[in-house]
């Protein structure tokens, strides 16, 4: 990890220096981006909020999809370095109805590990990576000295402890999560959580029961939320759940609502979880309202966040990263206006149209009476959750070229 250093800090060079590309945020879409735009030889920034290595809500599971895309890009050491274990079956329960399908291609990974490598993965292909670094993207202005008028950069606040450098670059990609924080400046920008929307609860855990066999991703489904929990290759115990927030109030702390999402369910209470590091999110579901602006590209969660079930956020983080890099090529060699139509319009067809079954699921996951009634259906009619199944984790077809060219001197 690149640190600022007393005299010739980073931080402070930075600010002299004109990025290729500025990438907002280490996580899956952030990392993989400039990992791909740094091994074509442009000059990347990456920066991140958190000190690294960070923990982060999430139930560490990554669908076929994800798999396939780290496999596409040469990244499958990163599932090693981060406590990958195959998943071969996925088991829901709501209330007393059980039902467990098969799981292809999915595995469990400790999260914190799976950020930190990919981070590394970009530090390795050249990217210069500022943790601990906040940063606040410019309203456009400054003399445009463009001929037709707009600036040949986007300027960028960059905070860390108490020092602050404004940086330049021909491309900013804003993946920065669930809150773009990066963008409230922009409020063209800013994002609305939907009605009825729940919160983030997650993290790993030190557990020893047979209760959570590895290979099994078990999911429960209560009255007010419902959590998935996993076992990585070195035995932790990765939970993700959503719980409304109403279920929060009064003397309720979040352990006491998975204990009893769990107890609705029949599940053992796993030893751990009381003493577990649990973090929060704010409001989850919400969509971005716009996705693209001058010099300006936002990816992953920032761009929309819709509720994942068996590992697809983190499948949609980096798909929204590799589709992103050949426009980063492209604005490279100039900005044209169309641009911001183009990722607008790919984000729409290629990552935003395969959200709709997750939309629906969980929905229906809301109600518990309405879940049990599908589980009943679907162990009646194996054939409807195999196809649900398959069609939110299935892989693509065409997965775009992963090596830009290296520019032109
Ligand atoms: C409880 C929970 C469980 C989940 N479980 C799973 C799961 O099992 N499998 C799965 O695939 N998905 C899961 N997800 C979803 C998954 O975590 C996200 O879809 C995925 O992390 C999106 O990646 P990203 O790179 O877009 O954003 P993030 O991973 O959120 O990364 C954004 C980064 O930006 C940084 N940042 C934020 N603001 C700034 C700023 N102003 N300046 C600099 N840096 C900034 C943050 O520190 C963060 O590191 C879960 C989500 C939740 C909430």
């Amino acid at each position: 990890m690149i640190r600022p250093a007393a005299g010739d800090s980073p931080f402070a060079q930075a600010a002299r220096t004109t990025w290729d590309v500025l990438v907002i945020g280490a996580g899956p879409a952030g990392s993989l981006a400039a990992t791909l735009l740094a091994r074509g030889g442009r000059r990347v920034l990456l920066v991140d909020v958190h000190a690294f290595p960070r923990e982060k809500a999430c139930g560490g599971c990554l669908n076929a999809l994800a798999v396939e895309i780290l496999r596409h890009c040469g990244l499958t050491h990163i599932l090693e370095q981060s406590e990958a274990a195959p998943l071969g079956s996925f088991r829901l329960a709501c209330r007393s109805q059980v039902a467990e399908w098969p799981l292809t291609g999915s595995v469990a990974v400790h999260r914190g590990r799976f950020d930190e490598a990919l981070a590394q993965s970009a530090v390795a292909a050249g990217a210069v990576f500022l943790d601990s670094t906040r940063a606040v993207v410019l309203p456009e202005g400054g003399p445009p000295v463009l001929p037709d008028g707009a600036a040949p950069v986007r300027r960028v606040i960059l905070q860390r402890e108490d020092s602050r450098e404004t940086v330049s670059a021909r491309l900013v990609l804003c993946a920065d999560g669930l809150t773009h924080s990066s963008l409230k400046r922009l409020p063209e920008f800013a994002s609305q959580a939907a009605s009825g929307s729940r919160i983030g609860l997650g993290g790993a855990m030190v557990d020893e029961s047979a209760d959570w066999p590895a290979g099994r991703l078990s999911m429960a489904v209560g009255d007010c939320g419902y959590a998935g929990l996993v076992r990585t290759a070195s035995g932790s115990l990765s939970l993700g759940a959503a719980i409304d927030p109403g279920a929060l109030t009064g003397e309720a702390q979040p352990v006491d609502v998975l204990e009893q999402i769990l107890n609705q369910c029949g599940l053992p209470v796993p030893p751990g979880l009381a003493g577990m590091d649990l973090r929060g999110t704010p409001l989850l579901t919400r969509r971005a309202s716009h996705c693209a602006g001058h010099r300006l590209l936002v990816l992953g969660d920032a761009a929309g966040y819709v509720e994942p079930f068996t590992g697809e956020g983190i499948a949609w983080a980096l798909h929204s990263a590799l589709l992103a890099v050949p426009l980063a090529v492209e604005a490279g060699s100039g900005w044209r206006r169309e641009l911001e139509a183009d990722w607008t319009r790919i984000l729409r067809r290629k990552v935003t149209r395969n959200q709709w079954t997750c939309r629906l699921l969980a929905r229906l996951l809301r109600s518990p009476a309405l879940a049990g009634l599908s589980l009943k259906i679907c162990r009646r009619l194996p054939v409807v959750p195999r196809s649900i199944m398959s069609r939110i984790g299935r892989s693509q077809p065409r997965l775009p070229p992963v090596c830009p060219d290296k520019p032109q001197p």
